[in-house]
């Protein structure tokens, strides 16, 4: 009997909770069909979970948040081991050490810091991103060029393997699966259960927004290029430009600045020298106010979002890197696709890096893209179904027009149209994530259409 095994709340297809426990985020993606899903408290119960599910031999997922792209963390017909109220958040002010259980929620983790002490991780920007998933595949936030990723941050974890065993993983024990476990992707090695991160202190921020006519696009993506070059932009600043569809006929640059307006402007100035700025707004805020900002929670979500909404939604999103300045047919390529769009809502944002994130080594962890200029990110949102392959098609027509220009995919934006996602996720890093995969989980435990297991 299943309850007698699986230990935490189990939810089956019979339960009243089942149809809300069986969804993705992305609501591109219907309803799934698990045979039961199971909510561990503890430890022990994913333990147990996965114990259950290889001796019976039941596939199944790891899901924190539930936000992946592709819905990963969900299956039909097997288990889903939700590690999602294993959520506490508690920070010891003497070592600077934050404990994370697994499942804890983005905007829960900055709340709970700013209160308990007036510390953050460098986190994603969406309230209720998990930060199991956001870490194993690398984590960028408002705070990354200053502080790097959310996985450059950890210290330690604690890990269910494959044999059901607990793992207690850092930089001393179990060093390789440590490296594996910052950049090299969710539900690849093991179910993890509490993170610990060093946290840092965080104050007042300036928060900006700067606008142009859409027509202006040229001019201000060249300029957002140059003033973002990584290895001179100041450490403090994540900016982000967002290009929309023509028809919305602004494209904006907003970002984040930790310090006060009066020495954020004279960092500003080459972008205030772009022709044809419609409007600029910089503001002072508390770091924690500046988060709900940027996770579009208050103010006029239309104008401060930089990516996401706490709610489900339908969507096409994905990745590319750019190393170099965009070339004059790189930015045409970019003028068509936001001319002939599937609807208003499609966009490509560039998030800027550099800082922090590029003085690590690309193989000092397992995420490779460290010395990127800028992560492009091609998105278009929509609500009918019917208008669900004009979406995908945009969105895949837009990447691959783009790969002439662009490098490399982030594994956290996953997409399963990439074909060659091994080495666009993975880069030089492959070759290593591989063989500890086979080291650590050789009868591909943990699989999904795209976990390294598909290739071992
Ligand atoms: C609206 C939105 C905004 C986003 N904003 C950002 C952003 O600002 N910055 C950024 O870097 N990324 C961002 N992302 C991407 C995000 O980092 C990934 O989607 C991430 O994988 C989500 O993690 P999750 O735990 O919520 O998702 P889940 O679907 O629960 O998990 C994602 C993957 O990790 C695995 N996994 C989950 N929990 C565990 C665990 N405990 N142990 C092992 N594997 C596990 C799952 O099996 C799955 O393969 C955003 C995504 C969305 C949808």
């Amino acid at each position: 009997m299943v309850q007698d095994t699986l230990t935490g709340t189990v939810v089956a297809p019979w339960s009243p909770l089942y149809d809300t426990a069986r969804v993705d985020y992305n609501s591109l993606f219907p309803p799934f069909s698990p045979a039961y899903i199971v909510y561990c408290q503890k430890t022990l119960d994913v333990k147990r979970a996965v114990h259950w599910a290889v001796h019976h031999k039941v596939p199944f997922r790891i899901r924190s948040g539930g936000h992946s792209y592709e819905a990963y963390s969900l299956l039909n017909g097997g288990l889903v081991i939700d590690v999602s109220r294993i959520n506490h958040v508690h920070y010891n002010a003497v070592t600077g050490i934050a404990q994370i259980g697994a499942g804890a929620k983005l905007l829960d983790i900055y709340q709970e810091l700013w209160d308990q002490s007036r510390v953050s991780i460098p986190g994603g920007s969406c309230a209720t991103v998990g930060i199991a998933g956001l870490t194993l595949g690398g984590g960028f936030g408002l705070i990354s060029r200053k502080f790097g990723l959310t996985c450059d941050s950890l210290e330690s974890l604690t890990m269910v393997g494959a044999r059901g065993q607990i793992l207690e993983v850092s930089a001393s024990r179990h060093p390789d699966l440590f490296w594996a476990s910052r950049g090299g992707g969710g539900n690849n090695f093991g179910a993890v259960t509490e993170f610990r991160f060093r946290a840092y202190p965080v104050s007042d921020v300036s928060i900006f927004f700067l606008q142009w006519e859409w027509n202006r696009l040229p001019e201000v993506l060249r300029g957002f290029q140059q003033w973002s070059d990584p290895r001179l932009l100041d450490d403090r600043i994540v900016a982000i430009l967002t290009l929309p569809a023509a028809i919305t006929r602004h494209v904006s640059i907003s970002g984040q600045f930790l310090g006060e307006p009066r020495e954020l402007l004279p960092l500003l100035a080459p972008l205030f020298a772009i022709a044809g700025m419609t409007e600029k707004v910089i503001r002072a805020m508390p770091y924690i106010d500046a988060v709900k900002h940027f996770a579009g929670l208050s103010m006029d979500p239309e104008r401060w979002i930089a990516q996401g909404v706490p709610n489900r939604e339908t969507f096409k999103n994905t990745s590319a890197y750019t190393f170099e300045i965009f070339s004059d047919s790189a930015i045409g390529v970019i003028q068509a696709a936001l001319l002939h769009v599937p609807g208003p809502a499609s966009l490509v944002q560039l998030d800027t890096y550099g800082g922090a994130i590029a003085r690590i080594a690309d193989n000092a962890t397992a995420f490779p893209h460290r010395k990127a200029r800028a992560c492009l990110q091609f998105q278009t949102y929509w609500s009918e179904p019917a208008q669900n392959n004009a979406h995908i098609r945009w969105v895949e027509n837009f990447r691959r027009a783009m790969l002439p220009y662009t490098i490399g995919a982030y594994v956290n934006y996953c997409d399963g149209n990439i074909k060659r996602w091994p080495r666009d996720y993975y880069d030089g890093n492959l070759a290593r994530l591989l063989a500890i995969k086979k080291r650590w989980d050789p009868h591909n435990v943990f699989r999904f259409p795209q976990g390294l297991c598909q290739l071992t």
